[in-house]
């Protein structure tokens, strides 16, 4: 165990039972969600600190309080590793997640009314790209794209002859289940062709390409918005990347604009979690992502399981369960691997035809398992055993036989010592 709560087990035992029972969890199952990862014990160490007591409105050398020149320490350290990461000019790491990191950009920038274009949810795309139930759908006009449905790759030609019709004031890129890498110098040149900012966010591969292990939009884009939590491993939260030229209004729309004090204990564990990604062990981490990714892809191909796309050039892939299961849907999917201690989710498939809360896949990332230490022989059996139960979801001996398996595998490759 991480830690052992002495002060939360006495004063308030059913909060400290709940954190105990998600540390079991977290350590008897097999976390393959593509949007979660196990941060570092030093990364929770800054997050649980007095970090949280201090008020902080404002920028380093700016605040609106006194008695602020540790949190300055602090945020010049994030915003510092950052710039070092990615090559940006211009950072910000007080977004309190991803989506407030893409609110601050459409508010630096757009007027409600005005034209975003971006990737279908349905296709990979995120909420905050302008989807009917969150604010950027209702604020913005909405104009998206999505993947040719053979291929399972977007079409950057059919993205540029749609821009030139629709002729938005904004390109957003990035997504949340897109398997394939993006051709950012398309997108951005797409979007100069239109006079379009270009919004690329990378939450779901910060890590990836701070690695150098998928392509930096940072040349390619006007704002670079991501999460801190994902495939790099600083905490929940999200940051801003941008260019001299839109600083200031980024930094307006988050504070005041958006957001009153930062949470300088998360922007502590950012700095901490950013430190770590500087550390030449991190390339290869984000390598083995990628591999044990690609190592998956293979397991499930031969099983007669297709990837969306073919395979995957990231953290992540999606399976398309219709032609190999046609009776089984994303929902009894999750269901069934849950059971058995793989957590993954269901997650729409381009042409979905069943609801949002059925759908006809799963996504399944690497991230998590890769931090834990795995490699591409406990892959290739992580994935033997999905497709084990996958193809016997209803065999109470099946799950028995998988469930060990799982917890062998847990045993060998502990989260935290
Ligand atoms: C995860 C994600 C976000 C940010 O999500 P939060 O939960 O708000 O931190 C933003 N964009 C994409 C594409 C994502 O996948």
């Amino acid at each position: 165990m991480t830690s052992s709560h002495s002060h939360l087990a006495e004063t308030d035992p059913a909060v400290a039972e709940a954190i105990a029972g998600e540390e079991r969890r977290q350590e008897e199952n097999l976390e393959m969600i593509a949007s979660e990862n196990h941060v570092s014990e030093a990364v929770m160490e800054a997050q649980g600190s007095v970090m949280t007591n201090k008020y902080a409105e404002g920028y380093p050398g700016e605040r609106y309080y006194g008695g602020c020149q540790h949190m300055d320490t602090v945020e010049n350290l994030a915003i510092d590793r950052a710039k070092e990461l990615f090559g940006a000019d211009h950072v910000n790491v007080q977004p309190h997640s991803g989506t407030q990191a893409n609110m601050g950009v459409y508010f630096a920038t757009l007027e409600p009314g005005d034209k975003i274009m971006s990737l279908d949810l349905n296709h990979g795309g995120h909420l905050s790209h302008g989807h009917h139930v969150n604010f950027s759908g209702q604020f913005y006009e909405v104009e998206q794209y999505g993947v040719d449905p053979e291929t399972g790759y977007i079409d950057y030609d059919e993205v540029a002859a749609r821009a030139a019709e629709f002729d938005p004031h904004m390109i957003v890129s990035g997504s949340s289940a897109y398997p394939r890498e993006f051709d950012w110098e398309r997108l951005g040149a797409i979007a100069d062709d239109v006079g379009a900012y270009h919004l690329s966010d990378i939450a779901h591969i910060t890590g990836l390409v701070a690695a150098g292990v998928h392509a930096s939009p940072v040349d390619h884009a006007d704002f670079v918005t991501g999460s801190t939590h994902k495939t790099i491993r600083a905490g929940r939260g999200g940051m801003i990347l941008t260019t001299e030229e839109h600083a200031d209004a980024v930094d307006k729309a988050i504070f005041p604009g958006g957001q009153g004090g930062p949470l300088m204990h998360n922007i502590a564990g950012k700095a901490v979690g950013f430190g770590e990604a500087l550390e030449p062990d991190f390339v290869d981490y984000a390598e083995r992502v990628v591999a044990n990714a690609k190592t998956l892809v293979d397991v499930f191909t031969d099983a007669g399981i297709q990837p969306v796309s073919g395979g995957t050039d990231k953290h992540l892939l999606l399976l398309d369960l219709r032609e190999s299961h046609p009776d089984l849907t994303g929902e009894d999917a999750e269901d069934a691997l849950d059971d058995v201690g793989v957590t993954v989710n269901k997650n729409t498939v381009p042409g979905e035809t069943r609801s949002p809360f059925v759908t006809s896949g799963i996504r399944i990332g690497t991230p998590a398992l890769t931090t834990r230490g795995m490699g591409p022989d406990a892959m290739t059996t992580v994935g033997e055993l999905i497709v084990e139960r996958l193809n016997n979801p209803d065999d109470p001996d099946v799950a028995s036989e998988v469930r060990e398996e799982v917890d062998r595998l847990c045993a060998e490759f502990p989260v935290y010592e």
